[in-house]
């Protein structure tokens, strides 16, 4: 029996969605595919019916890897359909970095040795100016997750500033309650992204052990939150490599699903990190998943989800991202950096969370989107009072 917890301040949404992909995880469990069952599956999608999640488990499995050329053609199509080759870029903002949780596989937890920074408004500002000049309209503000050093007052102030110079404010923060996300949406956020990182419970427990993150089904309701509040857009995520990939790419996905179900009018937006390295975590038993796999989930949840964001992380390499985006993805990060304070200053202010693959600054991305034939999007957004 599970025996996670809302903590008191966390305001419980009695929402039914966790119960429908428990159930819907354990039916699929129970299932062998086999290779009939992806050839009717590819039938299903040639006759244009709709697929239910047992056909996202078919096209997730093994078995589904003897197909992958036509699996992969049938992505590139939804791709151009729904998307044309339009490539939505985007920059990360990080401003903080202290963090109450003990997540074990990350650089940023209570009580790691590392330098600690947080950005004042001013230095926030430095920041904005400077992807504001690289051309950037979307950014998506990262802090750790501690309320006691990045309140929602101080988090709300950025995201008044981020809207001096960008289109679309997004956040990535602690998990927070819908009077908050109203707040934070008040001061022009429209979109909110939280990772679940794994849905496997035991395993959940053993990462997070501490801290208001290791409540799982509070994490779990955050998109439902937001968009009670009156968020545009939610992002879903799960960190491949804590657990079986192919059960937490299943859920992630109809995870997704079940809330573009409930919320039709919300934009989704799906991302698929795997682990890099990161101080002080290098000893985990971390389950490999490797790129051949990875591009099998990001192509199989294109086909379950044709309209759905999916974005590809800086994590991977630049060969493996411009491969992704002419088959399924539709949005990439530039001008990573996950450390603290590092473009306006020389001196590093606070360490960096995780180790990137892809260092191409935005002009770099656009001229390598351009070669590859993508059109690189900065905003498609009009603001109307
Ligand atoms: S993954 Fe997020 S919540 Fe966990 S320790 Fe790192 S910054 Fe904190």
């Amino acid at each position: 029996m599970e025996d996670f917890k809302y903590f008191k301040y966390m305001q419980d949404i009695h929402s039914d969605v966790r119960e429908k992909l428990n159930q819907s995880l354990k039916s699929v469990l129970q299932m062998k595919v086999t290779d009939q069952d992806v050839k009717r599956t590819i039938s299903k999608i040639d006759n244009n019916e709709a697929l239910d999640y047992s056909d996202y488990y078919i096209l997730l499995s093994d078995n589904a890897m003897n197909f992958m050329d036509e699996l992969s053609e049938i992505s590139r199509k939804l791709r151009y359909q729904y998307f044309g080759n339009n490539v939505y870029l985007f920059s990360p903002l990080y401003i903080a970095n202290y963090c109450e949780n003990s997540c074990k596989y990350c650089g940023f937890r209570a009580k790691s040795d590392i330098i600690r920074a947080r950005l004042n408004l001013d230095e926030i500002e430095n920041e904005m100016i400077q992807l504001r000049d690289e051309k950037i309209e979307d950014v998506l503000i990262l802090t750790g997750e501690s309320e006691k050093f990045s309140s929602v007052d101080y988090i709300c102030d950025s995201v008044r500033l981020a809207k001096k110079y960008f289109k679309s404010v997004g956040i990535e923060i602690y998990p927070v309650n819908v009077d908050d996300y109203k707040k934070l949406h008040e001061a022009g956020c429209d979109f909110v992204t939280v990772f679940q990182e794994t849905y496997n419970p035991v395993n959940y427990k053993f990462y997070h052990p501490t801290g208001h993150k290791s409540s799982l089904p509070y994490r779990f309701d955050t998109q439902e939150r937001a968009l009670m509040a009156g968020m545009r857009a939610v992002g879903f995520g799960a960190l491949f490599g804590l657990s079986d990939p192919i059960e937490d790419c299943f859920c992630l996905g109809v995870h997704a699903m079940l809330i573009q179900k409930k919320y039709p009018h919300a934009e989704i937006s799906i991302s698929f990190p795997r682990i890099r390295p990161t101080k002080g975590a290098e000893s985990l038993n971390i389950k490999e998943v490797s790129e051949k796999k990875l591009m099998q989930f990001i192509i199989a949840t294109r086909i379950f989800l044709p309209f759905a964001q999916i974005t590809i992380s800086t994590r991977e390499s630049k060969d493996f991202r411009d491969l992704s985006l002419a088959y399924a993805t539709t949005k990439i990060s530039a001008s990573v950096d996950t450390g603290i304070g590092r473009r306006n200053d020389e001196k590093d202010k606070g360490d960096e969370q995780f180790l990137i693959n892809d260092t191409r600054t935005v002009s770099d991305v656009e001229r390598d989107l351009k070669n590859i034939n993508m059109y690189p999007v900065y905003s498609d957004y009009i603001d109307v009072e």
